[in-house]
């Protein structure tokens, strides 16, 4: 195999709680993870030569080996012992630094990908191992779909996640937020609202969307949107609009709405182009790393 094509999903949080912090610095969630249809497209092609190449259309990424890709190539091979080289595309689609796990699905897709084009014979969960390495959401981007993400993120329990009926309007503001930042930010003590993530799975179970949307609680919301004035406009356009929730995601500053009725969703993403460059309507999607072409 001489290349392989990928898709590489981003997901948004149905919610997001911090239980804690570990000695290591990593913090430790309970958060429901929910991939959605918009992706970044990979190509991996074997090259000669004993090096990795990054190409991308996207300008907001590094090109060396400050990029994720890079790292998750070069873990690959450092461990196998490959003396092959790599050029990897990536066609960016999910807004960069945006609390959608761009980085982390790419990750996952370069992991899934040299499995293949190297012939390494890794399984699903030996592959996960890895990922865990890169990032704490690389585990969940390999497989997507729901769950239930505790730990660091990195121990997953598959759910029945948001049906695929259901609009999901995604709007990055042009606002740089750290993620780091906004961890460090967060007064565990001075937590307003948690989200009741067990309740939140039954209802998801049941499909009973509008419960989930009014339970949906990210405590690191209060955060960025304490700093960033776009996060509660975003979400009031969603809601005037008559979404029937809306939330940010990750640490930000991604916010989607979730719309029962597509015109309804139409209508708010035409009114949110009007002020914000990146607005995306999709749907949840259950897959995670696909293989196509
Ligand atoms: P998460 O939700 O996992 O916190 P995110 O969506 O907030 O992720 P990313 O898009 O993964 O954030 O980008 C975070 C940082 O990583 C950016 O500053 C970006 O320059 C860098 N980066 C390195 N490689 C990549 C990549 N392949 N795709 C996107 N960002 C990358």
């Amino acid at each position: 195999m001489n290349s392989i094509d990928l898709k590489s999903r981003a997901k948004i949080n149905l919610s997001i709680d911090v239980l804690g912090k570990r000695d290591d610095g990593y913090h430790i969630v309970d958060m429901i993870m929910q991939t959605i249809d918009l992706y970044d497209n990979l190509k991996i092609t074997k090259i000669d030569g004993d090096f990795i190449k990054i190409k991308s259309n996207s300008k907001d990424i590094p090109l060396n080996q400050n990029n994720i890709v890079y790292k998750a190539a070069d873990i690959l091979k450092k461990r196998f012992n490959i003396k092959d080289g790599v050029e990897i595309y990536i066609q960016k689609n999910i807004p960069v630094a945006a609390g959608m796990a761009g980085g982390s699905s790419n990750a996952a897709a370069v992991l899934v990908g040299l499995n293949k084009v190297w012939n390494l014979g890794l399984s699903e969960s030996q592959l996960k191992e890895i990922g865990l390495q890169l990032g704490a959401d690389v585990p969940f981007c390999i497989t997507g779909g729901s769950a239930l993400a505790q730990g660091i993120g990195e121990e997953l329990t598959n759910i029945h996640g948001l049906s695929e009926n259901v609009n999901i309007l995604v709007c990055k503001p042009d606002i740089f937020v750290s993620t780091k930042e906004v961890y460090q930010s967060l007064d565990m003590n001075k937590v307003q609202k948690r989200p009741k993530n067990k309740k939140l799975i039954e209802s998801l179970k049941n499909d009973d969307i509008k419960y989930v949307c009014e339970n949906m609680v990210n405590v690191l919301e209060e955060v960025t949107a304490s700093k960033y004035k776009e996060i509660k406009q975003i979400e009031s356009v969603m809601m005037k609009n008559k979404a029937l929730g809306s939330m940010m995601s990750g640490s930000g500053p991604t916010v989607f709405g979730l719309f029962d009725n597509k015109e309804y969703a139409i209508k708010a993403k035409e009114e949110l182009l009007i002020n914000y460059n990146q607005v995306y309507l999709v749907n949840s999607s259950n897959k995670g790393v696909e293989i196509y072409g």
